[in-house]
């Protein structure tokens, strides 16, 4: 089968006759189980997917399919899709099965896209490298004694190793840019309030978006735009026009482009990341865009803000599973107390657990102040710098990533290592702003490097084009690997 990095591509072979939905589904299931060691599904819809693109082919036969017809689509086991199990990769939701479909996916789904199945993802989100999740790690495609990143694991590897053309992640603090930077695909956030989060399983609501993995620019924009848009079931979506994202002219202007000189001229960069972010930004440079550093002093308040805010929010979002309402409940439990405290005990992950009592500590009356209400406060000016930055340049661009994918087990007795790898993507989070993720080549080891690109406020139209315009001229960084490493 032909490698394909866009849809536009694939409907082309759809249209001329020299493929149908069903063939692609095929291949995609072939892939799927001769990959199984990677982990990247938990669960896959053979049948369906094949009746459903059957249906897709007479629907282009008759000249009336839709604009995602031929998109073969993997789903972060946090989306609800009605009547098909949903678990957030914990025991909790053991044999939960979602009463409803996710907005954004009901969206594509319309849309003629094909849902393959279901991908592995650390626990409730909880996590940087897929190793936090209760059906075990996801292994990279390019080295497999590497993590695939995370939480989005599954879904980057899925289209990293070409197991389906594209997945739907979660993105609260990086969850979707981190494991694409890991596994050389493209991966995008959406400002918050783009796409709504309904029947998406809250990790930490004022952080939480739902963003595309995909292998190029142009399908980020597309599903982006397909998803994107107000929904009577979340309030917090804007009301704002979804522009065309998908038929944005090409960036032809000079940018002027930011960046954060201790982002790279910091010790615990590696050194193959800061050369493939300086070979970047020399390029633009001398391609006649301005290319400034800056300084952001509270970029060292980053990191603890966003673990204080999410914790706080997850001890308060995950109160609902409680053994009475969902899946799991411990067949050990003498009274209400009992079953509560044994089902949550038993059935939560290591990480999920220290999450939820990190955020019932910094919640609590005595310590409100000190943790709770100093981090909204330091969120705010962090809103603030981010918002005067942007009064000055049109994108912020640094490494997603201080390291290319780490080894399975190499920093998971050390939780602190593990938040650092989430240094540069939280503060798209903790202020609200779009953020994309693009591959631009390997380190030493051939494992994928990415660069970051932050734009305004629901500046995603500019950031995608300029995004573009670095992938078109970096396409070598996407790559198909050698399943059978
Ligand atoms: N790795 C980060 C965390 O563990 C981000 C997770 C996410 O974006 N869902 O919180």
């Amino acid at each position: 089968m032909k490698q394909y990095l866009t849809l536009a591509e694939i409907q082309k072979d759809l249209s001329e006759g020299s493929l149908t939905c069903v063939k692609l589904v095929d291949h995609y299931l072939s892939k799927i189980a001769s990959a199984a060691h990677l982990n990247a599904f938990v669960e896959v819809y053979a049948d369906e997917a094949r009746q459903t693109a059957a249906a897709v082919d007479q629907k282009i036969a008759d000249g009336t399919a839709g604009r995602l017809a031929g998109l073969v689509l993997g789903l972060k086991d946090v989306l609800s899709h009605k009547d098909h199990h949903l678990q957030a990769g914990s025991r909790v939701l053991q044999s939960y099965s979602a009463p409803y479909t996710a907005t954004a996916v009901q969206r594509l789904i319309d849309a003629d896209a094909i849902i393959i199945g279901r991908q592995n993802c650390d626990e409730f989100a909880m996590g940087s490298s897929n190793e936090n999740s209760s059906f075990g790690p996801v292994l990279n495609a390019a080295d497999n004694s590497r993590v695939a990143g995370g939480s989005s694991g599954g879904s980057a590897v899925a289209v990293q190793a070409g197991l389906c053309h594209a997945s739907l992640g979660s993105d609260t603090g990086g969850s979707v840019r981190q494991p694409a930077a890991f596994c050389g695909v493209v991966g995008m956030k959406p400002s918050y309030g783009r796409v709504s989060r309904y029947g998406l399983i809250a990790y930490a609501s004022s952080f939480d978006c739902i963003g595309p993995i995909t292998k190029s620019v142009a399908d980020a924009a597309l599903i982006l735009e397909i998803m994107a848009g107000p929904d009577d079931y979340d309030s917090t979506v804007s009301q704002k026009e979804v522009p065309s994202y998908s038929s944005s002219p090409k960036w032809t202007e000079k940018a002027k482009i930011g960046y954060i000189a201790e982002t790279i001229d910091n010790e615990s960069i590696s050194s193959d990341i800061r050369q493939r972010t300086l070979d970047v930004l020399n390029r633009l440079q001398a391609e006649g865009h301005e290319v400034t550093p800056v300084k952001m002093p509270l970029l060292d308040f980053l990191l603890p803000t966003y673990y204080i805010l999410t914790t706080a929010e997850a001890s308060s979002n995950l109160s609902r599973f409680d053994g009475v309402r969902y899946g799991f409940r411990s067949s050990e439990s003498k009274d209400l107390e009992s079953l509560y405290k044994k089902t949550r005990t038993q059935a939560f992950g290591e990480e999920v657990r220290r999450r939820i009592l990190l955020g019932t500590f910094v919640l609590s009356a005595n310590y409100y102040d000190a943790y709770y209400t100093k981090a909204q406060r330091v969120r705010r000016l962090v809103r603030e710098e981010t918002n005067r930055f942007f009064e000055q340049f049109d994108f912020l661009i640094s490494p997603v990533t201080p390291t290319t994918a780490f080894k399975i087990g190499e920093k998971t007795e050390d939780p602190i290592q593990m938040y650092l790898a989430d240094i540069f993507t939280v503060q798209a989070n903790v202020v609200g702003n779009p953020a994309i993720s693009v591959p631009v080549g390997t380190d030493e080891n051939g494992m994928p490097v990415g660069i970051q690109i932050m734009a305004p406020y629901f500046g995603e139209d500019k950031m995608l084009a300029f995004a573009d315009y670095i992938f078109n001229t970096n396409k070598s960084g996407v790559m198909e690997f050698n399943l059978n490493q």
